[in-house]
């Protein structure tokens, strides 16, 4: 509770306090001592300009502080906001890719299906049988190479011998064999 420093009508040190009747008295600020003046509590406040000025410096470096806290925080804020968008972008292409590449892959596992050791993992099933398929192309290449030889040895010997009657019986059918043989693989100009 605030203490009482001069009660109603009870002059304050300013001389003739109470004959302050048309102005109020210097001392208190009452007009003929009317009015209750309490004693001013010790505040815990700066009460020196000085002191004040002091107090409102170290705010405002503190608000400046906070401020260029807060730019900082800003900056790296849109930094980060930058970063994240670039990497949903990355993260977009490369979900398509690996889309492109699981399609590609099942493309390749329908037509490498004879090829395909499900008990290996899926990469690996695929270029196991990638590389099982290129050995069986090499070796059918290899084979229909050396029927072609001598099918064409054939037709070679049936023109040179002149026999009417082989080439009449055999090279119509053999000539035929080798031009299929020949589209394998787009061997036309073979
Ligand atoms: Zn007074």
């Amino acid at each position: 509770m605030a203490k009482v420093k001069y009660n109603e009508g009870q002059p304050c040190e300013h001389t003739g306090c109470l004959n302050h009747l048309t102005h109020p008295c210097e001392g208190c600020g009452r007009i003929g001592g009317k009015g209750i003046i309490y004693e001013l509590e010790q505040l815990d406040f700066p009460c020196t300009i000085e002191a004040l000025q002091h107090e409102v410096k170290g705010w405002e470096q503190r608000y400046d502080e906070l401020d260029a806290g807060h730019s900082k925080l800003f900056k790296a804020f849109c930094g980060l906001k930058q970063e994240n968008e670039q990497l949903q972008a990355q993260l977009t292409d490369i979900t398509k890719i690996r889309d492109d590449y699981a399609t590609a892959a099942r493309v390749i596992a329908l037509y490498l299906v004879d090829f395909c050791d499900n008990s290996m993992p899926y990469d690996k099933m695929i270029a196991d049988a990638a590389r099982k398929a290129c050995m069986a192309v090499e070796k059918r290449d290899e084979a229909l190479k050396q029927a072609r030889e001598i099918l064409q040895d054939m037709v070679d010997v049936a023109n040179v011998s002149g026999s009417a009657y082989l080439y009449k019986r055999d090279t119509g059918k053999v000539i035929e064999v080798i031009a299929a043989i020949d589209k394998i693989g787009g061997r036309e100009d073979v």
